[in-house]
């Protein structure tokens, strides 16, 4: 029986190495399955445009295969304009910011740059005309300098501190003892959500993309501050092409169009005076958020 045992034993042994080496794969599969989803076509060509369009066209998406969070959804921002989208907690509005960066591929339908589908141009090239300001900005390690100025890493100083003006930053470095050099991030000074906001919008400004997300933060700002933001978000996507993921309503009256979005679907559309018009879901969350406020 020991004889038997061992090598029992030694195929047990195996069995669990198999089984790892094969747990170890298909971490790697999928690791570039996901990777894959992002690959270059072969015959990709860069995008090259001051002035830019989007659209998305019956677009149908889910993070796996088992549930779809978004359902057909349709809308066009004309190059220049703002498209604000507004909607319920998981509604899916972050997920349209994700596939117009192509972090993912459509399920279904088809998202366009001035026409052109966005899986037949190269990665670089339209992650180069889209800048993000995110809901919380991610800051690294670095001096407050390093991190405005990796929105453009070539930009001069001169265009690092102009760009830290327009968003209304630059008094605040200037007032620090180590100024552009203060280290920040996790282990060096840390920063408000305000102004984390601000080292985004300098970052870009620096950047200068022709097309511009704006994924509003979540968690409410003092209101100076966040009118200050409104303000300077106002002026940059002023001739930018904006889609504005909004959760506070005041930010987007000036809005093109405004999306509602419920499960994944539009459910209202319109400029903000006509969706109040409509006395629906808008108007709704409208009469909710001017009761709260003044509460
Ligand atoms: P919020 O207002 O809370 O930010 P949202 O409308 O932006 O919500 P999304 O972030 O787009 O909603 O999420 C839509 C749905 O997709 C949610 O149900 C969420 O759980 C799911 N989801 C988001 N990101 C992922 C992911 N990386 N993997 C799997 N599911 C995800």
């Amino acid at each position: 029986l020991i004889q038997l045992y061992a090598p029992l034993n030694i195929l047990g042994m195996a069995y669990r190495e198999i089984k790892q080496a094969l747990t170890d794969m298909e971490r790697m599969f999928s690791l570039m399955r996901e990777d894959a989803e992002i690959e270059d076509a072969p015959d990709a060509v860069p995008l090259a445009t001051r002035s830019a369009t989007v659209e998305f066209a019956g677009v149908d998406f889910g993070y796996d295969a088992k549930r779809q969070i978004l359902h057909g959804v349709d809308f066009r921002i004309p190059a220049g304009q703002t498209v604000a989208v507004v909607g319920s907690s998981g509604a899916g509005k972050s997920t349209l910011s994700k596939l117009l960066y192509r972090f993912y591929d459509v399920g279904g339908g088809v998202i366009r740059i001035n026409g052109a589908d966005v899986r037949t141009l190269t990665q670089a090239s339209l992650r180069a005309h889209i800048g993000i300001v995110p809901q919380d900005t991610v800051l690294f390690n670095d001096t407050i300098y390093y991190n405005i100025a990796y929105g453009r890493p070539d930009a001069t100083r001169e265009e690092v501190m102009e760009a830290a003006r327009s968003a209304s930053i630059l008094h605040f470095i200037e007032s620090l003892p180590d100024k552009w050099d203060t280290t920040v991030g996790e282990r060096g000074l840390k920063l408000s959500g305000g102004e984390k906001q601000r080292v985004a919008i300098a970052r870009t400004i620096l950047k200068n993309p022709p097309i511009l997300i704006f994924d509003e933060a979540t968690s409410a700002l003092d209101s100076q501050t966040e009118k200050a933001i409104q303000a300077e978000l106002a002026q940059i996507s002023a001739s930018r092409t904006t889609l504005i993921i909004a959760h506070r309503l005041s930010t987007i009256i000036d809005a093109d169009e405004i999306l509602v979005m419920e499960h994944g679907r539009v459910v209202e559309r319109g400029p903000h005076r006509e969706l109040l018009a409509q006395e629906g879901v808008y108007a709704k969350m409208w009469a909710l958020q001017l009761s709260e406020e003044e509460a």
